[in-house]
């Protein structure tokens, strides 16, 4: 619940949490006063939540994020090119909030869109045909790098987070170290407006491949002295 410059205005909160969540199992207003303060008692929840809110967040379903997903086909022409549908936004990619993407990428469609129209004369024919050519490479590795990006954060599986956390320092700390060679994980690099979707994945991949060669080439090497020291 962010505070607001007005500190009167309603402020909203998101509730992410596993779907078999004892919150999900509230059933009035009361309940949901109850919990609130139990587990958030430094918070003045009666003060700041109305028995209406209360009751209306008990009694709804509740949604769940989608799983990254993209569609192939961003536009279709009709009635012999007369009319034209085309799709941007969620309506073409769709994922988790957790790298903060679905604003930033739909914002991207949209200046892609308005550029393959300017270099095609706003001949929309033309335009729509660029703005798939050009936009779905980026958007397929968008959703790639969705399921890699940072997929334990709402801490469904501890040990796996625990696992990607290492992972994430182990790959900072040598990008730090070989800049030229080595990146960090994609969460770093997202944040740079100025890297591709499909160029954060590129690096990413590289960077994978050669920590795994590296990896083979040391165990190699230390199989081969073990060996070397027990023929001697
Ligand atoms: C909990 C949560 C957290 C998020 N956090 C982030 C974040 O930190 N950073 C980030 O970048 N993104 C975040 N997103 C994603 C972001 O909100 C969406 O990716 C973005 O709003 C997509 O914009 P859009 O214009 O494509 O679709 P929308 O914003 O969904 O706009 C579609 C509009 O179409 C309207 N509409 C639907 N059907 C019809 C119809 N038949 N007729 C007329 N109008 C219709 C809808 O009412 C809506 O206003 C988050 C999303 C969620 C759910």
């Amino acid at each position: 619940m962010l505070p607001l410059q007005n500190p009167d205005e309603c402020r909203s909160a998101n509730i992410i949490t596993k779907p078999n969540h004892k919150i999900w199992e509230l059933k009035n207003g009361e309940e949901m006063y109850d919990f609130l303060n139990k587990s958030f008692p430094q918070i003045p929840i009666d003060k700041i939540i109305s028995p209406q809110e209360a009751q209306r967040f008990a009694t709804s379903e509740g949604g769940s994020f989608p799983t990254p997903q993209y569609c192939c086909g961003f536009y279709s022409k009709l009635n012999h090119e007369k009319a034209f549908i085309v799709l941007l936004g969620d309506a073409i990619h769709s994922f988790p909030p957790d790298l903060g993407q679905g604003v930033n990428s739909a914002l991207e469609d949209v200046c892609i869109l308005n550029d393959a129209l300017e270099s095609n004369d706003n001949n929309l024919s033309n335009a729509l045909e660029q703005y798939e050519s050009l936009r779905l490479p980026d958007i397929k590795a968008l959703i790639r790098l969705m399921q890699i990006g940072y997929p334990w954060q709402y801490n469904q599986a501890p040990i796996r987070k625990k696992l990607w956390s290492i992972n994430v320092i182990f790959r900072l700390l040598l990008s730090k170290a070989l800049p030229s060679i080595l990146s960090p994980q994609a969460v770093f690099l997202i944040r740079n407006q100025k890297i591709s979707y499909r160029e954060i994945l590129l690096r990413e991949q590289r960077t994978t491949r050669i920590l795994y060669v590296s990896i083979l080439m040391l165990l190699l090497a230390f199989l081969a002295f073990r060996l070397r020291n027990l023929t001697m």
